[in-house]
């Protein structure tokens, strides 16, 4: 895949770029492994500080980077400005937060004393370089979601970005150093996933972090497993959507149509498998489909684009072939299943809904990467869980029901790495995100994310 900005809108090539090579890159690994020998010893008043400083530059680019994102990607540009927004938040979250977070701990006076200890303390150290391989659909916000926390750390960073958003790696880049974080803290390789390897390799290299598609996560995995180096895989999602008899319909249908459209319905924790009960079946998939109808699929620089572009010519065609499969298997479309009529320019895909969906479909087991949503019926709550849980993925989960044992059943038995009740998931700095199954391991965000690349250290005196 050539790096280049690709604007999905008109599939015009907008800019292409030289890829790194081995000089380039082994003198940003050089780089980024000196500069983590003086920054890992910075006092975490400074790294805030230095946080804080990119978080108010982000804040002033808002508008820029919006636009950028959007034509390297296609997502509406009020998303892209929300994106930029929420990254902001996030690293002065992290920025406040972060000392508590890696604060040293003190374990209990009688476990030291068994110990034979006069004192012990469990301490925080960053592990190093960390190597960053992160996708498109939310290019600000996948990497800052990974950086902050590996800044405040005090580690530093390597970001190979999707090949199809290089102006945005380049941007992140150039925030961090404008922002006044020391030369190497955080750069970007401009390579292929083809270079991956050499630089997971690296001995000065430590760990790595990977949002993708399961293939590239495995193949990360087993080279850092043959390194031994530490992982955290986000590998996305089908999240299942269940809505109950008590659900409050209406709100339950609009959200259903936010979730699965958002980021043009590429987004791992968009809800993909939208599971009703039969009591309100009928009602819902109603409501839901004319939501989906309703929807303006455009031009995502105007702000009233609802749902824009696939991000690439291929995304599009991996969600033909899935609408397709199911078609031929006997599913129904509710509504779209087509290109939009007038749009011959640019990988748009009409928002769908497919119903009568069956284990046997693609569907059913596949990540469905773009505004299309399969539509189940259960005869019960037992079987609505059975089909939520019928998934390789368990990155999160939604469910609609004003019923207290509902909620704690579903809160117990739903294998995903969050429950969302009576609205959609969403990301917050201070909640653990991740899943479990094929969605990946470890977790970022929160205590939990930034301790993920730290060297968790007993110190013991006798
Ligand atoms: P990929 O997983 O191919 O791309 C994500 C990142 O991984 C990119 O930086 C890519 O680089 C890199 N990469 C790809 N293959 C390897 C590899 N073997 N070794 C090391 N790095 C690799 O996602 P796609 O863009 O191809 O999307 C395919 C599917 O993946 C989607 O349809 C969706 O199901 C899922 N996906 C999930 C995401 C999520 O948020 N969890 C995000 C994006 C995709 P390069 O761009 O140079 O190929």
């Amino acid at each position: 895949m050539p790096i280049a900005t690709v604007n999905p809108a008109t599939g015009e090539t907008l800019k292409t770029f030289r890829e790194h090579g081995p000089e380039e890159i082994e003198s940003r690994v050089a780089a980024a492994a000196a500069a983590f020998e003086g920054y890992r010893a910075t006092p975490m008043e400074q790294r805030a500080r230095l946080l804080t400083q990119a978080a108010g530059l982000l804040d002033a680019d808002r508008e820029g980077v919006a636009r950028l994102m959007t034509a390297e990607m296609g997502k509406p540009v009020t998303a892209a400005r929300a994106e930029a927004a929420k990254c902001a938040k996030a690293m002065r979250w992290y920025a406040g937060r972060a000392a508590d977070l890696l604060a040293d701990e003190y374990p209990h006076e009688s476990d030291v004393k068994d110990s034979g200890a006069s004192g012990a303390v469990v301490r925080y150290r960053p592990l190093g370089v960390i190597l960053a391989v992160m996708p498109w659909n939310f290019p600000l916000w996948q990497v800052v979601r990974f950086a902050a926390p590996a800044l405040m750390a005090g580690n530093t960073g390597l970001l190979k970005h999707a090949s199809n958003v290089p102006q945005t790696a380049l941007y992140l880049e150039e925030l961090f150093r404008r922002a006044g974080f020391p030369e190497g803290c955080f750069q970007t390789l401009l390579v292929g996933s083809g270079a991956v390897e050499g630089v997971l390799r690296d001995d000065r290299v430590a760990a790595a972090t990977l949002t993708g598609s399961e293939p590239a996560g495995r193949s990360v995995a087993a080279i850092a497993g043959d390194e031994v180096k530490k992982t955290v895989l986000e590998l996305g999602g089908s999240d299942p959507f269940v809505v109950l008899p008590s659900a409050d319909l209406d709100k339950a249908a609009s959200t259903a149509v936010t979730a699965r459209v958002q980021n043009n319905g590429q987004s791992c924790i968009a809800a993909k498998r939208f599971i009703v009960h039969t009591d309100v079946y009928d009602a819902f998939a109603e409501r839901f489909t004319a939501g989906m109808r309703a929807l303006e699929v455009g031009d995502p620089l105007d702000d009233a684009t609802d749902v824009g572009p696939l991000a690439t010519e291929k995304g599009r065609a991996d969600l033909e072939e899935l609408v397709d499969d199911a078609l031929r298997g006997g599913a129904a479309a509710l509504c779209g299943a087509s290109r939009p009529a007038g749009r011959d320019a640019g990988w748009y895909y009409e928002p769908t809904v497919l119903s009568g969906i069956t284990p046997e479909m693609r569907i059913h087991r596949e990540e469905a990467f773009g505004p299309v949503a399969a539509l189940y019926r259960a005869a019960d709550l037992d079987e609505a869980l059975a089909v939520a849980n019928d998934s390789p993925f368990g990155l999160s989960s939604n469910v609609w029901t004003r019923d207290e044992d509902e909620i704690r059943r579903c809160a117990r038995d739903l294998e995903a790495g969050g429950v969302f009740f009576n609205g959609m998931t969403a990301s917050h700095p201070a909640f653990p995100f991740g899943g479990v199954k094929r969605s990946g391991y470890g977790r970022e965000l929160s205590g939990h994310g930034i301790r993920e690349f730290c060297n968790i250290t007993t110190v013991w005196y006798a």
